[in-house]
């Protein structure tokens, strides 16, 4: 069942358009990530389906109801920001108490509600502190208590572990999947680093400059993207400009490859580093590779290889025995490779516009 649905979603910041038509769905229980670069339109978004910011057109239903003309607490969702917002007066056990006494939840059912995302959240002896005497971490898992004893429709997330360090937000990272799967509750999380999203997700939309560029599953979008904004935000690849024709391209040093769809004329190939094989060899049949550079990183060999004009990414698993820079080594390509979509020369120049209107438009409160 759709819980959550998006459509047509626009905003315009005077004359600046920071959401083009957005329209995207969060099915009852999911977990879906927004991931972006800073500034794609990530918190506008979410800001409007919270409902602290009005979109400029479009529509947001919620378990089947119209909720973009409501008041935000009347929509049934919460939502936990990067700075925590927690009420700096009030004690842990009054903050998570709050949005329920406005509520009028009964009594006997805060205390209940109360009791349980205290544990859920790890905050038990923590109920009589001020959020200035909580630690960053704890200060999240408050916010995240407090939302979740709201027993939300929709739980927001923006940004939630930016300000951790880098240990605690892989902690919490867990965590706040555990609680989901524990909870069952539907998340829209928004974040722009790569790891999170796939670590996290159900499904990931990728944006850029105020469009959804791509959605799918972290696995679809890692290894069969249709963009190649995607290809290049999720992890490592090489971009790679092919002639083809039907199912047979041309790599640019002119050896020729399967491709996974039926093409013609110039065309563009991800490739990623892990999937390119790699051996020293005396004498390359084909075109000449040679290793330019290498990285060692612990569980893996990172390669830069040339060859022809092209430099590569390879990358190797184990790297225990490195190949020497000025080697001539043997690379093996995947068996059908995934050719990208072109969106149009008329898509990437309002792309491309709408950066340019984004860096002249200044913050408004
Ligand atoms: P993200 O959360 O992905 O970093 P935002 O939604 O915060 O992106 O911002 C998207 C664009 O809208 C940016 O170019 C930003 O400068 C602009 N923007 C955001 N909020 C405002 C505002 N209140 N007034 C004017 N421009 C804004
Ligand atoms: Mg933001």
């Amino acid at each position: 069942m759709t819980m959550l649905e998006i459509t047509d979603i626009t905003k315009d910041y005077g004359a600046s358009r920071a959401l083009h038509p957005v329209s995207l769905s969060v099915a009852k229980g999911e977990f879906v990530t927004i991931l972006g670069p800073s500034g794609c339109g990530k918190s506008s978004l979410l800001r409007i389906v919270m409902g602290i910011s009005q979109q400029s057109g479009g529509e947001i239903r919620l378990a089947g109801q119209r909720i973009d003309m409501l008041p935000p607490e009347r929509r049934d969702i919460a939502m936990v920001f990067q700075s925590y917002a927690l009420f700096p007066h009030m004690t842990v056990e009054q903050n998570l108490r709050f949005g329920l006494r406005m509520k009028k939840v009964a009594k006997a059912e805060q205390q209940r509600r109360i009791a349980h995302a205290l544990e859920i959240c790890t905050l038990a002896g923590l109920t009589g502190r001020m959020p200035r005497q909580l630690s960053g971490g704890q200060q999240q898992r408050v916010a995240l208590a407090r939302a979740i004893v709201m027993q939300p429709n929709l739980l927001l997330f923006d940004e939630p572990l930016s300000n951790l360090d880098a240990k605690l937000r892989d902690t919490l990272r867990h965590e706040l999947v555990a609680l989901h799967r524990r909870i069952g509750a539907t998340s829209l999380y928004v974040t722009h680093d790569q790891a999170e999203a796939m670590a996290m997700s159900d499904r990931i939309v990728v944006m850029n400059a105020g469009r959804v560029v791509e959605i799918g599953t972290p696995l679809e979008l890692y290894r069969a993207p249709k963009q190649a904004f995607t290809a290049g935000f999720l992890g490592q690849t090489n971009l790679l400009a092919i002639t083809a024709s039907g199912r047979t391209g041309q790599l640019p040093w002119g050896q020729p490859v399967d491709l996974a769809t039926e093409t013609s004329g110039p065309a563009q190939v991800s490739v990623r580093p892990e999937s390119i094989g790699i051996r020293a060899c005396d004498q390359a049949s084909g075109a000449p590779a040679t290793v330019a550079g290498v990285s060692f990183m612990g569980a893996s060999a990172l390669y830069t290889v040339a060859v022809g004009d092209t430099v590569l990414k390879v990358s190797q698993a184990g790297g225990d025995a490195l190949i020497e820079p000025g080697r001539t080594v043997a690379l093996t390509f995947p068996e059908r490779l995934p050719v990208l979509e072109d969106r149009g020369r008329e898509d990437r120049e309002i792309e491309d516009q709408g950066r340019k209107d984004r860096l002249r438009t200044p913050e408004v409160a």
